[in-house]
């Protein structure tokens, strides 16, 4: 039976006959606990301190942006990002209905409405000629040269695509669409950190991209998240508003608008920067993961979810396409007694209750992908602890 041996497949690349095997597991093998400890006899653990600063640095560093500014979490970074975008009540923001919640929720904290516009199957992420189709048929460009929804008159004001499970979508044809039509990109890439397409990495491609750092992303310190943006004056505000927009002053408390308290704490980046020394090595360990994936399930004709040419992703989530509904929860059924655990893709955001009054394109793809993928464990293997 091709579950069992599936299963069984998957014992044997993590070395574990039996016991639980999770989705993905954090793994703290570096400075994790020296840096943490350094907070704690520094007293510095809240929202000042050096590793804060440092995790910035190594976060912009990596991805090649300009600026990062540490978050609190994935979603808030998101949230913030779309009100530095200037989404106000009403505004409408463009996404993929195949996603995490976070995504539609951080635009409607905002006080935009979701239209959710199709994915493509081979990436999982916004399909540019959606977007295009989708823009072309339902909008034009005003007079101010702001798209307008001719539907419901609404601006739209911002896109906020996501690499799916670490795999880069599109994301240079979607930038492309985005500024014909005169709409911010921002880049969910709470997925993707560590994965590149056509040699830039995820997150860089638009005004701004977000990153999380919850426990089960790959690198994780318990909850967190970035924006990163080349721009000087979305860098200086995203700062700014992420810390309650007070004036510096030595003593003087002077706040000059409403503004959030989403920094990351110290404590928490201190977590943070040790994880990010290990990335390279993460991804190294997951990519090689994925090839023993890709060949046994080559051999065995199921396919196994690959970047696309010019994608480099870090294999955050390994996934597997059945044939069918059926298959799927029979598989997940099935793995999941067996201690072994794997996951469907999401309900899509156009079946929940709070979006499924939104409007949206066809959505062919993402109702195809969301019958048949199944995320199977995905952890760094074998490294000392
Ligand atoms: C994890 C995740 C987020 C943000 O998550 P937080 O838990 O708030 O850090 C946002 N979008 C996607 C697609 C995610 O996977």
């Amino acid at each position: 039976m091709i579950q069992e041996e599936i299963v069984a497949y998957i014992r044997s690349v993590f070395n574990k006959p039996e016991g639980f095997i999770p989705l993905h597991a954090p793994y703290f093998g570096g400075n994790e606990r020296k840096y943490v400890m350094d907070t704690l006899d520094s007293t510095f653990v809240s929202s000042v301190g050096e590793y804060v600063n440092r995790f910035e640095r190594m976060m912009a560093e990596i991805t090649g942006a300009k600026y990062a500014i540490a978050i609190v979490n994935g979603t808030a970074a998101l949230h913030l990002a779309l009100v530095l975008a200037d989404v106000r009540h009403g505004d409408e923001v463009i996404t993929q209905p195949l996603t995490f919640v976070a995504t539609a929720n951080a635009i409607s904290q905002a006080g935009g409405v979701p239209v959710f516009v199709d994915v493509d199957k081979d990436t999982m992420g916004l399909s540019p000629t959606a977007l295009r189709t989708f823009l072309e048929n339902n909008t034009y460009i005003n007079e101010e040269g702001v798209c307008i929804n001719k539907t419901s008159g609404r601006r739209i004001v911002a896109c906020l695509p996501m690499h799916t499970f670490g795999f880069p979508l599109r994301i240079d044809e979607v930038a492309e669409v985005c500024n014909a039509f005169h709409i911010k990109l921002i880049e969910d890439a709470a997925e993707s950190l560590g994965s590149y397409y056509k040699g830039a990495h995820t997150g860089t491609f638009g005004l701004m991209g977000t990153f999380s750092f919850n426990g089960n992303k790959t690198v994780t310190c318990g909850a967190g998240g970035a924006i990163i943006t080349n721009d000087e004056s979305v860098a200086h505000r995203a700062k700014h508003i992420s810390t309650t927009a007070k004036i510096p002053h030595a003593w003087e408390f002077v706040h000059d608008e409403i503004a959030y308290n989403y920094r990351l704490p110290n404590i928490t980046a201190a977590l943070a920067c040790a994880q990010l020394e290990q990335l390279n090595s993460f991804v190294e360990n997951k990519r090689e993961l994925a090839s023993l994936y890709k060949n046994y399930f080559s051999e065995k004709g199921i396919p196994f979810v690959q970047e696309i040419p010019g994608g480099k992703a870090n294999f955050w989530l390994n996934a597997i396409l059945l044939n069918n509904r059926e298959e799927r929860d029979n598989f997940l059924a099935f793995a999941n007694q067996q201690q072994v655990m794997c996951r469907p893709i999401w309900t899509l955001m156009t079946r929940l209750p709070m979006y499924e009054h939104c409007q949206k394109g066809d959505l062919m793809n993402a109702e195809w992908l969301e019958d048949r993928v199944v995320n199977i464990p995905s952890s760094v293997r074998f490294l000392p602890v």
